[in-house]
């Protein structure tokens, strides 16, 4: 009998998931309880897959002998409740598509720097000439490159969302790069389930694979110390320690691997800041583990340019430096921000909370913001933690009244950074939006 298939979501991963599934011979229907876009509608048609958006027809969907969720719909949705009653397997289109490959897997995950270092990765294989896809988050999805596009090498930006639903799936590398708390409300405020989340990582790893993490952070040291990895282990650091294999001395980056030892000006890395070395060593460790030559990752590590809304330099209007890292939605990738920024700042934040902690960024608020301004739809819980700790707090409803306000209370010589701490949905359809329009606005000034 054929398997029924059922994919809820159909985005980018969810259409990837249907074409695949419906190449290997399953009855499959795709359901999204919101409108589905032009571009995958025509997709799913061409390959004759049946789908419905707007709603989720239970009838159809409990039929299913397997589920592929979208990593978007939480686990509170009804529909998903319905089918853990049921015991229906629900699982991720990235494990979907890794059970119709043999490919080297890449895989990325931690809680910030996930995009930056899977793109740097990706660079340095695509520029060394491995035949490699981009996946998981960005790019397209695993599924339809497995399905109509294979490739030799996979490089995977991985969520926890997504490993949550991942079981049987491997990663021949696996780079873990920091824990801190995010997307809390989706793991009932419980760190612990987040955390475990994201070790999912490493399961079906065996002594051949490789885990590259960072050893300084201490939650992920905590992890390994309670279950040691099967895997090959290849920590970074940012300076020589007992055991790292990725680190800096003398100023040149030094990557210790079977395959040689890597070295490099660290002053010739294109990416600045100490979270960008860190992303650079994830990087480096997984080129020079995959044996790609010492000439080319060089090449590749210094001549990468950077990704959208991540400390992206935007223009310098009177002397004022404008940076984009409408990015940073959570508080670790503004302490970063903050921590790499050598001005006086006029600071923008806020948006839809996560249940942040402002705390962690505190210190360095009180060292080099002198403004702040709040831009979201409700700002209480900015408020309550923040007045009283700053010389000028302002409110902003909309990214124009934001930069304007910014415009006027920044001097010569200082830094207006966009770095909200917050997911963008109350005021914006997406963080890229909220980076588009911050962009727009400070140009027009
Ligand atoms: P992700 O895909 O995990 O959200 P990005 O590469 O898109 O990560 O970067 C998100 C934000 O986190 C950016 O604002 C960036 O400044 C910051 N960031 C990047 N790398 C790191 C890191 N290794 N540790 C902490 N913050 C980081």
């Amino acid at each position: 009998m054929e398997k029924r298939i059922v994919i809820l979501g159909a985005g980018e991963s969810g259409t990837g998931a249907a074409v695949l599934a419906k190449l290997k011979g399953f009855e499959v229907f795709v359901s999204d309880l919101s409108s589905i876009q032009a571009k995958y509608k025509e997709v799913l048609d061409k390959y004759q897959i049946e789908w419905e958006e707007g709603q989720h027809t239970e009838e159809k969907i409990l039929w299913a002998d397997e589920i592929v969720k979208s990593p978007g719909i939480p686990d509170k949705a009804p529909i998903i409740k319905k089918l853990k009653e049921k015991g229906t397997p629900i699982i991720s289109e990235i494990e979907f598509a890794g059970r119709y490959t043999n490919s080297k897997m890449i895989c990325i995950t931690g809680s910030n720097g996930k995009t930056t270092t899977t793109m740097l990765t990706y660079h340095i294989l695509t520029q060394a000439g491995l035949d490699v896809g981009l996946a998981g988050n960005v790019g397209n999805s695993l599924a339809m490159q497995v399905a109509v596009s294979p490739h030799e090498y996979y490089v995977i930006e991985l969520s926890s969302f997504q490993l949550d639903n991942m079981y049987d799936f491997k990663a021949d590398i696996a780079i873990l790069l920091n824990i801190t708390p995010d997307h809390l409300d989706r793991y009932d405020y419980k760190m612990q389930n987040y955390v475990d989340a994201k070790f999912r990582i490493l399961q079906n790893q065996t002594e051949k694979d490789a885990f590259i993490y960072w050893n300084d952070d201490p939650i992920i040291a905590g992890e390994i110390e309670k279950k040691p990895a099967k895997a090959s282990c290849y920590p970074f650091a940012e300076t020589e320690e007992s055991g790292v294999k990725g680190y800096v001395k003398q100023k040149e980056i030094v990557i210790q691997t079977p395959n040689g030892i890597f070295k490099m000006e660290q002053d010739l890395l294109a990416l600045t800041g100490t979270h960008n070395l860190y992303n650079s060593l994830a990087s480096g460790i997984a080129a020079k583990l995959l044996d790609i030559q010492d000439e080319k990752i060089r090449a590749s590590l210094s001549d990468f340019r950077g990704v959208e809304h991540r400390l992206e330099k935007v223009a310098r209007v009177r002397g004022v430096d404008y940076i984009n890292d409408s990015k940073a939605t959570n508080v670790n990738s503004c302490w970063y921000a903050l921590q790499s920024m050598t001005t006086k700042l006029v600071l923008i934040l806020g948006g839809t909370d996560k249940g942040n902690d402002y705390r962690e960024i505190e210190d360095l608020v009180k060292k080099k913001v002198h403004t702040l301004i709040f831009l979201g739809v409700d700002n209480t819980k900015l408020h309550a933690f923040f007045d009283g700790k700053v010389a000028r707090i302002e409110d902003a409803r909309s990214m124009e009244e934001a930069v304007t306000k910014a415009y006027r209370l920044a001097k010569k010589g200082e830094t207006v950074l966009l770095s909200p701490c917050c997911a963008s949905f109350d005021l914006f359809k997406s963080y890229e939006d909220r980076g588009d329009q911050f962009k727009k606005c400070v140009r027009n000034l």
